[in-house]
Parts: C-alpha cells; sequence; structure tokens
C-alpha cells in the first residue's frame, strides 16, 4: 500500500461529520480557521428511499444479541434519526464542570426547534395521546427538530433538520470535506496530536494540523482513540437503554404517515413510554423484518407506544474491538412494568391484535467519561486531540442525544476559536 503525506497543514481536522463534527466545524470554519473534514462514509444527497437509507445503515452488537443503529455518511445519523429533542442536561454536565447553557442559548436560534402543533400531530399520535391522558398518563410533547413551515400535516423527510446541511455550510465557508476517508489513527509526536492517518481507496495518507477532534461517533470514537495509543479508555462501560415497541390495530381509523415520537410521559424514574407511530417507510421495513406481512399493509389503521427502560452502566470494549454487555436483571422488570401500561393505553385507544416487536438498543451512549477519559475542555490526555459526540452523554443525563450534542459542539468550538494554543505547561488532562 502506498503511503503519502498531504503538503497542508490545517489548523484542525475533524474526524467523522455527524451532528456534533457538523457543528464544530462549521464553527472553526466561521472563525476562518482552516478545517479539514475527514468521513468514512459517502457523500449522499439526502433522500429517504430504501436505497439510500440502505446504502448508509451500519449496525454494531453492543450488548446480548442487541444491535445499535448508525450511519456511514456525510452528515452522519441524523440522516436517519426522528428529530425527537430533549433538553440538555445543564445540571449534569454542570457538575462535570461543563456550562451547556450559553452553547444552548445559541444554538437554539439556528435550529428550528419546536413542539409539534396539533394540526401536523397524525390521527394516529392524536388517538395514543387520548388514550394516555384518559388513563391519566402525563402524555407530554416533545420538542422537535423539524422545520414545521415546511410540514403539511404529514411526515416531511426534507422538514427535519439535518447535519449535512452545517457539512454543507461548513464547505462553502472554506472547510475541505473528503468522504470516504477511513480515520485509521491519530499521529502523536512528543505527547501531541499532530495529525491522522487515514485510508482513501487503497491509498494510505497522512493530513497534518495542529489540533485533532474526533467527532466519530459513541462507537467509533473509543476505537480510534485505543488505536492511537491510548488504551486507558472507555474503561468504565455503557448504556444502552433497551426499548421494545407493541404494535396494534385500529380498524377505520385512517391514519397518515406519521412523525414518531412527539409526545411521551416518564412512567416511573427509569422507564419511559414513547409514541411510536413512526411513518410508513421504516414501518413497513419494521413489519417485514419481524415476519408480520399483513401487518405492512395495515399502516392506515396501526398504532404503536414504544417502552424504553434505563439499563446499568456496565460491560465494556474487548481487546479485539468488540462492545460487550449482559442487561442487568433489573431492566427487565422496567421494561415489564412499562409493557403492562402500554398495553393498556393501546387497548384505551381500540387497538386489537397487539404485537410486541423485538427489542433494540434505544443509543449506546456514554462510552467515555468527562474527568477520566476527556477533561472538562473535551481534551484527551494527548494535548491537542479532543473529542466530542454521543460518547460524552453522562449516564446521568440520559437524553435523545442531538440536541445536547449540537451544543457540546458549540461549546468545544468556543473554546478552540477562543483559545489558539495554550502554553504546554498548561495541560492539566488526566493520564
Ligand atoms: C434510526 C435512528 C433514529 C434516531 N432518532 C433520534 C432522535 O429522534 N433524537 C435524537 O436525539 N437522536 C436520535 N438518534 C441518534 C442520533 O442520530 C445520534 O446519537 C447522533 O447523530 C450522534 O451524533 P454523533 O456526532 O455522535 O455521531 P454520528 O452522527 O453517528 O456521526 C459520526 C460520523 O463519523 C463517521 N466516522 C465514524 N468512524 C470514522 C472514522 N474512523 N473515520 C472517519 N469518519 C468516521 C461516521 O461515518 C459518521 O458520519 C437516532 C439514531 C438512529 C440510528
Amino acid at each position: 500500500m502506498t503511503m503519502s503525506t498531504d503538503s497542508e497543514i490545517y489548523d484542525c481536522i475533524v474526524v467523522g461529520s455527524g451532528t456534533a463534527g457538523a457543528v464544530i466545524a462549521r464553527e472553526l470554519s466561521r472563525s476562518g480557521q482552516k478545517v479539514l473534514i475527514l468521513e468514512r462514509g459517502p457523500y449522499i444527497p439526502l433522500k429517504e428511499t430504501l436505497w439510500t437509507l440502505g446504502s448508509m445503515f451500519n449496525e454494531v452488537p453492543v450488548a446480548d444479541k442487541l444491535k445499535d443503529a448508525r450511519v456511514y455518511a456525510a452528515g452522519g445519523s441524523s440522516a436517519m434519526f426522528m428529530a425527537v429533542m430533549d433538553e440538555p442536561p445543564i445540571d449534569a454536565y454542570r457538575a462535570l464542570g461543563i456550562d451547556l447553557q450559553p452553547a444552548y442559548d445559541a444554538m437554539r436560534l439556528q435550529v428550528p426547534l419546536a413542539e409539534m402543533a396539533d394540526a401536523l400531530m397524525s390521527p394516529q399520535a392524536h388517538r395514543v395521546r387520548e388514550a394516555a391522558l384518559a388513563l391519566g398518563y402525563d402524555w407530554k410533547k416533545k420538542l422537535m427538530l423539524i422545520d414545521q413551515s415546511k410540514c403539511s400535516g404529514v411526515y416531511s423527510y426534507e422538514a427535519k433538520w439535518k447535519a449535512l446541511s452545517f457539512v454543507d455550510e461548513a464547505v462553502r465557508l472554506g472547510a475541505v470535506l473528503k468522504c470516504q476517508a477511513l480515520t485509521e489513527r491519530v499521529l502523536i509526536e512528543n505527547g501531541r496530536a499532530v495529525g491522522v492517518e487515514c485510508r482513501i481507496k487503497k491509498e494510505a495518507v497522512k493530513f497534518r494540523a495542529e489540533r485533532v477532534i474526533v467527532c466519530a461517533g459513541s462507537l467509533a470514537t473509543p476505537l480510534l482513540l485505543r488505536g492511537s495509543g491510548l488504551q486507558h479508555v472507555a474503561a468504565g462501560g455503557y448504556y444502552i437503554d433497551p426499548s421494545f415497541t407493541l404494535f396494534g390495530r385500529v380498524p377505520g381509523l385512517g391514519g397518515v404517515d406519521s412523525f414518531c415520537g412527539t409526545m411521551e410521559t416518564t412512567l416511573e424514574e427509569g422507564i419511559v413510554l414513547k409514541d411510536a407511530n413512526v411513518h410508513k417507510l421504516p414501518f413497513r421495513m419494521f413489519m417485514l423484518q419481524y415476519m408480520q406481512i399483513s401487518r405492512m399493509f395495515a399502516y392506515p389503521e396501526s398504532i404503536g407506544v414504544t417502552v424504553m427502560a434505563h439499563d446499568e452502566v456496565g460491560g465494556g470494549l474487548s481487546a479485539d474491538g468488540r462492545y460487550n454487555k449482559t442487561l442487568d436483571a433489573a431492566v427487565f422488570d422496567k421494561l415489564a412494568h412499562g409493557e403492562q401500561a402500554a398495553r393498556a393505553i393501546l387497548e384505551r385507544a381500540g387497538a386489537g391484535d397487539i404485537f410486541k416487536a423485538p427489542m433494540f438498543s434505544g443509543g449506546a451512549l456514554g462510552t467515555l467519561r468527562v474527568g477520566s477519559d476527556v477533561d472538562a475542555r473535551l481534551e484527551t490526555s494527548v494535548r491537542d486531540l479532543y473529542v466530542c459526540d454521543g460518547s460524552l452523554i453522562p449516564e446521568n443525563g440520559r437524553v435523545a442525544p442531538t440536541l445536547t450534542l449540537l451544543c457540546l459542539a458549540k461549546y468545544l468550538a468556543d473554546i478552540l476559536t477562543q483559545t489558539r494554543h495554550l502554553p504546554a505547561e498548561a495541560e492539566a488532562v488526566p493520564a
């Protein structure tokens, strides 16, 4: 294999162009820095077709037989997300020495963030809401990352915010985007990150920069750090919030293509019930996968509720690069409790023929720790090597991660624009 070195020296290399990487690349480009974005996936103009989504979809085993879904493409996993948001866990980050509030104040002005208007909610979502409220559940609206002015009463893929729009903006501002560029190693000299080694097609290429920011996603980033010599990282386990969905049928409901997850309730600490009225394309894909062929054609009369429970933090990353975790017994009790409530809601909504779909990972997050793997500036034990992605969502601040990542990335970008290099003796990072 040939090895070449790019002659340019960038201010900053961003590895991964998902939610966090896109924000950082855009912010640093805005501030005039010379930014290189390295993305392992292709650049695909986003359309919600089976072929497009299938070509970027990737899964990683994370616990028992469960796999976590992610996207390999410019813009990362937001190409496929449901756009359901949670407020960032400001207090959990504050306890770690990170103040996300200014970043949150800034970011909420830059993205379309609001609860879904009643008029844009589907008959399925209304039906589930009425039933949940009638049973006394506090069935509340979620924030959605959707430009509702682009919606006309039914689901619209185009209306959802996507990180690719920020990647495109970074490129317009001068960032260099290299796709199908798999970063294999961070180059470290004298305890300092000086660039990365990347595989582009069959060629190995070295890129050099003043700073490297790894935003490869919660499962890829620990692997990349370990592969770069930071063997001590990701020693604290992770969580996956196992979940499953109950689907039922309400004859004559007249459902339309629906935004999923617009409402939810916390049943008790660590058990959440969510609207699962997903739009038609994934609904049909799920039913095919579950061999529920007759349901595939019964979308207008189908309603659903997802049960999600918090598992204990545990498991780890083995020396051969595999994630492994055994779910604790308590989480199954929580899921069983949630199932009873979800069934009651569906029955109250008039649904029959209830089907429980297989369990899935609700998101493998928190693989790294602020305090041991990175400091409060998100810098690792290697100077000028930073991390920002779903690996840093803390266990006591579990949220739908996207809005938090928008803020965490803005927080880091502000640090990187305000402070160029600290003197070497100011290094204050755990080993
Ligand atoms: C089906 C689905 C539905 C979801 N729904 C929601 C939701 O409703 N609300 C919510 O908040 N979140 C949701 N999420 C989760 C959310 O999309 C992700 O948590 C979030 O996008 C993570 O952002 P990130 O920046 O950490 O990583 P990602 O967005 O995954 O980006 C990482 C990027 O790094 C690239 N990469 C990886 N390794 C390398 C490497 N070695 N070299 C170069 N590039 C690399 C990847 O190709 C990818 O583009 C959903 C996810 C999925 C899959």
